[in-house]
């Protein structure tokens, strides 16, 4: 029987760059975890693909999704909808690869009660100051849309306590760096490693 993967899941605020650092480990050669592809009601910004870095899909679709249990989490984030596909962690899972899934803290935490096993590393803006500059330099948000989000971004650092890890971004290949070390501790953990060794044993 294959060993089951580890499911990571990356959150933290908005505007923390998770998408960056989620980037960042996929542009990497020695990264080896799944990444799963989330399904999202909101519009394709530009050079966004279908399929690739979402699955675009209607409120109706959506909610579809929600009805048939298809959604591992789901959350509604500044009016659209975000959801994480079950079947492909479970089977991903099952195959025994890791599972990275970069998600928003709501869905977070419905994740940690669905598999309290999984691995939650909470993404950390440097300060807040410096969160706000990077929502604003983005430039692709309403002044209304950054603040509505620099609210939600202080209830969501106190969420701090729902995670395992806390990884700051003060730096994205420091930040992808830190991540990898926490997957390599974890796989290394004498409850994931030991049967392994008893299994031998009783082999021989
Ligand atoms: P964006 O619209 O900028 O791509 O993403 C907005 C937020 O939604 C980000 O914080 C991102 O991490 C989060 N997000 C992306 N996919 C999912 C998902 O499947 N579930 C949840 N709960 N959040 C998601």
């Amino acid at each position: 029987m294959v060993e089951r993967g580890l499911l990571i899941v990356l959150s933290g605020p908005s505007g923390v760059g998770k998408g960056t650092v989620r980037q960042a480990l996929f542009s990497q050669e020695d990264t080896d975890f799944e990444y799963s592809i989330s399904v999202t009601t909101r519009k394709p910004r530009q050079g966004e693909r279908n399929g690739f870095d979402y699955f675009f899909k209607t409120r109706e679709e959506f909610e579809e999704m929600i009805a048939q249990n298809k959604l591992l989490e789901w959350a509604e984030y500044v009016g659209n909808y975000y959801g994480t596909p079950v079947d492909y962690v479970e089977q991903t899972l099952q195959n025994g690869k890791d599972v990275f899934l970069e998600i928003e803290v709501q869905g977070a935490l419905q994740v940690r009660n669905a598999f309290p096993e999984g691995l939650f590393i909470f993404l950390a803006p440097p300060s807040l100051s410096e969160l706000k500059n990077r929502i604003v330099t983005r430039g692709t948000e309403t002044n209304a849309l950054i603040e509505n989000r620099m609210k939600t971004a202080k209830i969501e650092i106190e969420m701090m306590d729902a995670y395992d890890y806390v990884v700051e971004n003060d730096n994205v290949e420091r930040a992808c760096e830190r991540i990898k070390a926490i997957v390599l501790a974890e796989h290394l953990k004498r409850e994931r490693v030991a049967p392994r060794y008893k299994k031998m044993l009783e082999v021989e």
